[in-house]
């Protein structure tokens, strides 16, 4: 039973990898999610329904499109794979009406952050419309398990600290430092992981961020003109904050 569930969820990570490979391709463009059928975006040919079966498509496609050969990228397979170990990953021991709100509320937080991930790198963008989400799954949870001091404290360090931060750098060095989509984010964050977590996140996104800008530079990946995305930075701290709150825990004490 226990298998036969873990290959369920699995399948079901899979077929939202799915969804999201599109959503990733066509939220920041402003096309429509579910109207316009998948096509091959050289040759627009549409594509057939077992052209988007997530992964096995890829595979016997052998990684290119059906009509003109073009190459299709490996992401499409990573984003559907990863997604669906990840729900595998989270399936919860015991299935009830709380486990699987739980489940969902991990998975979502997972989901979304994937595609502010990739959309970041690719775009430079921190969507609104994907902040919103965040924010609507974190404060029905904070509203219900967390004291509203918490949330409201929580929210308005994360928002406020690095918008004065990024004033001040403003007023004295004439650049813009941190982007309106990576404070907005940081301020849906504090909601969920309170003050201390918030300010935690800060601090830790600007080492990571440091670290892999200076990793960039190094590889002359990164010049002037081609700033790198921060929100990755922040995503992957928040994301070990929220999935491993114990590992994070430690790490934090070192620090406060
Ligand atoms: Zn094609």
């Amino acid at each position: 039973m226990t298998t036969l569930l873990s290959v369920y969820f699995f399948i079901f990570g899979l077929l939202i990898g799915s969804f999201m490979n599109v959503v990733i391709l066509r939220l920041p463009v402003k096309k429509d999610l579910v109207k316009a059928r998948s096509a091959c975006p050289k040759c627009e040919t549409q594509l057939k329904w077992y052209h988007n079966i997530p992964l096995f498509s890829y595979l016997f496609l052998r990684g290119k499109c059906a009509f003109c050969g073009t190459r299709i990228s490996w992401r499409y397979p990573l984003i559907e794979l990863l997604v669906g170990i990840i729900a595998f990953w989270l399936m919860p021991d015991v299935l009830n009406a709380e486990s699987i709100a739980n489940f969902l509320f991990y998975f979502s937080i997972a989901c979304i952050f994937i595609c502010h991930f990739v959309i970041d790198l690719e775009h430079h963008l921190l969507l609104d419309s994907l902040n919103l989400y965040l924010l609507a799954i974190f404060l029905s949870f904070s509203v219900i398990y967390f004291s509203w001091e918490y949330y409201v404290i929580g929210g308005a360090i994360g928002f406020g600290a690095p918008l004065v931060v990024t004033w001040l750098f403003y007023k004295l060095r004439g650049q813009v430092g941190l982007g309106g989509g990576d404070i907005k984010l940081y301020g849906v964050l504090g909601i969920f992981l309170g003050p201390m977590g918030v300010i935690f996140t800060i601090f830790l996104s600007c080492f990571v961020g440091a670290l892999i800008g200076g990793i960039l530079i190094g590889l002359n990946k990164m010049t002037k003109d081609k700033p790198m995305a921060f929100g990755p930075s922040i995503l992957l701290v928040a994301a070990f904050q929220i999935f491993f709150p114990h590992y994070a825990s430690i790490v934090q004490s070192w620090f406060f």
